[in-house]
């Protein structure tokens, strides 16, 4: 059983060399009354969330990985022996399993059986998983999006921010998003149907810029990155505006987080900043699956993934999230079906 072990607690931004792949051994076979599943993993996802767990710190939503133990975090597998009713042999699923190609599964709170198979497996990785649930939950939930509305989004080309853009322009709203290239930001405005894109390393004035994309100021930002583009933000709201702090990626790997300046335009704007974790929310699944699942049989939603080939290759996958080398949803393909 290949799988890739944390080597060390990491300060600062991750690297491959914190990583390792190594072998193991499993036993194939759930005990009797354990509730556990035996799965064998097919795709698994890249999500920033996970450099908090290869980091020692005391204050987290979750715990971190162990040193000498393999990653765990979402990922899509089959399952090969279950002591969970829930659960049968041959079952697909989505969950938290283990960066490894079997996994015995004793936590089963966030696992959902897979019931659609007419669209990619990989889909359950990002669209049709987490990432999805987080980009509905954000957009739909948090901000209450009105058809006309001004939508900015950072971060827009990823697994999250694609999706958001594109639920803004169902929702008929005006969208701009912000990305780390120009091939991203081609990508943007030719595929996901985003009304302006810039690339924020080319246009270091995010005030001036947003000003220029949002002459009458932003009614929802989608934070993906925190930072200086909040800040940006925060001199671009019109009244009543709602931003949902879904993440702040641009700080995760600063030892010491930049201030965020402008606050008072809360006030002034009288707007709603609000934070969320997506699993509090999967209650809203079912909700979700059935309105995503026609847009994308109809192509009314497209996904764009990146999909890197083999274990071996899921070190480097995580680490590329934080300079940007994804375009899409970053996703390991593990074991062919
Ligand atoms: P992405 O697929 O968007 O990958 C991360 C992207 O972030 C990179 O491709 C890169 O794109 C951008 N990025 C990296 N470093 C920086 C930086 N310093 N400044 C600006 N942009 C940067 O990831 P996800 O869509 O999976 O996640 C997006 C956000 O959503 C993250 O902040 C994540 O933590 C958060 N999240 C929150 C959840 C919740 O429950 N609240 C659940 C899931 C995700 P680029 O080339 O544009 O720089």
């Amino acid at each position: 059983n290949m799988k890739v072990i944390l080597k060390h607690y990491v300060s600062g931004s991750p690297q491959e060399t914190d990583m390792h792949l190594t072998a193991g051994t499993i036993k194939l076979k759930a005990s009797a009354g354990s509730n556990a599943v035996v799965v064998k993993n097919l795709f698994l996802s890249c999500d920033p969330y996970m450099i908090f767990k290869m980091m020692k710190l005391e204050r987290h939503y979750s715990d971190p990985y162990t040193p000498g133990s393999p990653i765990t975090g979402y990922g899509v597998a089959k399952v090969l022996d279950s002591a969970h009713p829930d659960f049968k042999k041959d079952d697909l699923v989505w969950g938290l399993t283990g960066w490894e190609e079997y996994s015995l599964i004793t936590e089963t709170n966030h696992m959902f059986k897979i019931r659609h198979t007419d669209v990619p497996l990989s889909f359950y990785a990002g669209i049709l998983g987490m990432p999805g649930m987080t980009a509905y939950i954000g957009f739909y939930e948090l901000c209450s999006p009105q058809k006309g509305e001004y939508v900015f989004v950072s971060a827009a080309c990823g697994a999250v921010g694609q999706l958001v853009g594109q639920f803004a322009k169902l929702q008929g709203c005006y969208v701009v998003g912000s990305a780390g290239s120009n091939e991203k930001v081609d990508l943007l405005k030719n595929k996901f149907g985003f009304d302006e894109a810039f690339n924020y390393k080319e246009e270091p004035d995010f005030t001036a810029t947003l000003k220029r994309l949002f002459p009458e100021g932003i009614d929802i930002y989608f934070d993906n990155v925190g930072g200086k583009m909040l800040d940006a933000v925060l001199l671009n709201l019109r009244v009543r505006a709602r931003i949902a702090v879904c993440g702040m990626i641009s700080q995760y790997n600063l030892e010491q987080p930049e201030g965020v300046h402008n606050l008072t335009s809360i006030v002034m704007k009288q707007a709603r900043m609000q934070g969320y974790l997506v699993f509090e929310y999967y209650h809203l699944y079912p909700k979700y699956l059935e309105m995503i699942l026609p847009k994308i049989r109809e192509e009314k939603v497209v996904y764009v993934e990146d999909i890197a080939d083999g274990l071996e290759n899921a070190p480097a996958a995580l680490v590329g999230l934080f300079s940007g080398r994804n375009i899409g949803k970053q996703v390991v393909a593990v074991n062919c079906l």
